[in-house]
């Protein structure tokens, strides 16, 4: 497991949605610790045209399309900063991303992220400079930013460091293919309905015990595929 500080780069029209999400919370605190980096890059500022980055689609249609050269140009420019790492379109054409790949990446890889806009970006782009597309799930937002910060905030707490106890991540859902057990905090009764015994009892051992076991059953009762998939 690499121990080196964890590099995202985010190439967006908006900078001030990413560095907002990004002055919050777990993601702050992993900034401060710097363990992670976060950078954003203003496509119009490597733009030839004053700005524009954007043009109508060859053989018509509705919308505009990310020009490539400004998307090169940006892109070039990080990978210029960085010894090796990933470049990301963000689409719903791509991959869509699980806990396993957030990990790989929270380990291994530098990213720079490429939040598209309107129609998407100019084919010739993915192809010299993308090295994967990732998808957020089978819906169509307007744009990456949302996309980026999902994929950031997921990445950043599971960078070794970054969350304040070093086991918050090691029983949540997805890991070891279950989903989490549920959780019950103070007081003990809520409108009749207590806290199961065996989290009063104070035995660790029966505690874990129930946990696995409820791990188990909330699994199956709602996400059968994680079930399926882990005896196949
Ligand atoms: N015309 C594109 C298509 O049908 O595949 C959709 C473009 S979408 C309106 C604009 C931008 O939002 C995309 O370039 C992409 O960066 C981002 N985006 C939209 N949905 C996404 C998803 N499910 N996952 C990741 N990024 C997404």
């Amino acid at each position: 497991m690499s121990n080196n500080v964890r590099n995202i780069y985010v190439i967006t029209i908006f900078p001030e949605l990413i560095n907002n999400f990004t002055s919050f919370g777990i993601v702050q605190k992993g900034q401060d610790k710097s363990l992670i980096k976060i950078k954003t890059i203003n496509l119009r500022d490597y733009s030839d045209n004053n700005g524009y980055v954007d043009d109508k689609p060859y053989g018509g249609g509705p919308g505009m399309v990310f020009q490539a050269q400004p998307l090169i140009n940006a892109t070039r420019y990080v990978k210029s900063k960085l010894e090796k790492c990933k470049c990301i379109y963000l689409s719903p054409q791509g991959q869509k991303i699980n806990q396993e790949i957030i990990k790989q990446t929270a380990e291994n890889d530098d990213l720079i992220i490429i939040a598209g806009r309107y129609e998407g970006v100019d084919q010739r782009f993915i192809d010299l400079e993308v090295d994967e597309e990732w998808s957020v799930g089978d819906y169509v937002l307007s744009g990456g930013e949302i996309a980026a910060c999902v994929i950031i905030d997921a990445v950043a707490r599971m960078v070794p460091g970054v969350l304040g106890h070093s086991d918050s991540n090691k029983e949540e859902s997805f890991e070891n293919g279950f989903l989490e057990y549920p959780h019950y905090t103070r007081p003990e009764i809520v409108e009749n309905l207590s806290v199961p015994k065996v989290l009063l009892s104070g035995d660790h051992q029966k505690i874990k015990e129930w946990r696995m076991k409820q791990a188990i059953l909330v699994t199956s009762n709602k996400r059968s595929d994680l079930i399926k998939k882990k005896l196949s």
